[in-house]
């Protein structure tokens, strides 16, 4: 059956490991020294509970403490304070005191960092002061070649130990500040790639996927605050409704794609003469409209014209095959015909039907000049 994994405190988990290893080394190591001055039963059996079974105590208590670091922390002083007993209780055997304070201080500090070197240095001279006030052990520190070899060797196993959990700790360290990075860059290039797809979003919904001009949302809108800007500053705004003649029969007779080649140039010649402050925008099938801030209708009429006459110029989809391709536009102007989105655009709209009731291939509603400027 295999050990149920302990799930102490790392704190706990180390130490213990630490403290089992290096109880039966000391345990070794005294007992060389204990043979050589010949001590009692009492003296061993103290030496036996202190190195072999106090580990385990500690470890069972520590896995119960509700906070496990503090624990390891008073336990590891206590311990500093019995070492220095142990210490003064031999006599001040000089390689034994030296393994076991260089021990039990570098514990503390591993764990605590510099400061806990003073504590754990008082602990210490506590512990050694009261032991020899006690037990008033003559002082003999010389040890014997066994218990010197063992010394040695206890202390050198002990920091190889606390090295190589310090390496093992700073490894992990390393590769959770690696994960984190990682994840962080991940985090990074998803947020990118979101932004991306928002601005893509926003311009889907924005605009018209067959002429790539914006859709009538977002003119709508476009257009409210526009009219507010021109009504604050006493400017004129001109809305021209543009649609294409008889587009019905050229989806008949030429077929849905030549349809839509005829949309995409007209698209283009809009959008290609236009100032940087009008908006253009498919307003639905073959109709298109034009905000024209600043511009009277007068101007917008003379402009109508041109765009009507420009696209009758155009060479059509379907080559040069008669009749080609005209457009009719209505023109409202602000304020004169409306102050609204709406009323300007049904006053448009109108001018616009009457464009076709009149005949087709002609621009309606540009101020008291419409009708000059309209086709022979
Ligand atoms: P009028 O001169 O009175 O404007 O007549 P018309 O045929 O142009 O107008 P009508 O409203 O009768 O027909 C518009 C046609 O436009 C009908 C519809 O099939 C077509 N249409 C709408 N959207 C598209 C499109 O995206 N592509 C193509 N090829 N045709 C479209
Ligand atoms: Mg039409
Ligand atoms: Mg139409």
């Amino acid at each position: 059956m295999m050990a149920a994994p302990d799930k102490a405190h790392w704190v706990v988990r180390m130490n213990y490991r630490n403290r089992t290893f290096s109880g039966l080394l000391l345990f070794a190591t005294l007992g060389a020294h204990l043979v050589d001055r010949g001590a009692g039963a009492a003296v061993w059996a103290a030496l036996a509970l202190y190195f072999l079974v106090f580990p385990h105590v500690v470890h069972a208590l520590g896995r119960r403490a509700p906070r496990p670091l503090e624990f390891e922390l008073r336990t590891m002083l206590i311990e500093a304070v019995l070492f220095g007993i142990w210490v003064a209780g031999l006599g001040f055997p000089a390689w034994i005191g030296f393994i076991m304070i260089v021990g039990v201080i570098l514990n503390l500090v591993v764990f605590r960092g510099l400061p806990a070197f003073f504590a754990g240095a008082g602990a210490v001279s506590l512990g050694l002061l009261a032991g020899w006030a006690a037990l008033r052990t003559p002082v003999a520190t010389e040890t014997g070649a066994l218990t010197t070899a063992l010394s040695m060797a206890t202390l050198f196993l002990y920091v190889m130990a606390v090295g190589r959990d310090s390496y093992t700790r700073a490894m992990r360290l390393h590769r959770a500040h690696d994960e984190v990075r990682a994840s962080e860059q991940a985090l990074g290039q998803r947020l990118d790639e979101i932004e991306v797809l928002q601005a893509q979003l926003k311009d889907q919904a924005e605009r018209d996927p067959l002429t790539g001009l914006y859709n009538r949302r977002y003119l709508s809108d476009a257009m409210g605050r526009e009219l507010a800007r021109m009504a604050r500053e006493g400017k004129p705004l001109s809305v021209m409704l543009i649609d294409i003649d008889h587009f019905k029969a050229i989806n008949d007779s030429h077929g849905h794609p030549a349809g839509d080649a005829c949309l995409v140039r007209l698209g283009g010649l809009l959008r290609e003469n236009i100032r940087e402050s009008d908006i253009v925008c498919r307003w639905g099938g073959e109709e298109f409209l034009i905000a024209l801030p600043t511009m009277s209708s007068r101007t917008a009429g003379e402009r109508a014209e041109w765009y009507r006459a420009a696209f009758e110029r155009q060479v059509a989809p379907w080559g040069d095959a008669l009749p080609r391709p005209t457009l009719s536009i209505g023109i409202a102007g602000f304020p004169e015909d409306g102050r609204t989105a709406e009323e300007l655009v049904a006053a448009a709209d109108a001018r616009l039907y009457r464009a076709k009731t009149l005949g087709r291939n002609r621009v309606e509603g540009a101020g008291d000049g419409a009708s000059k400027l309209t086709a022979a």
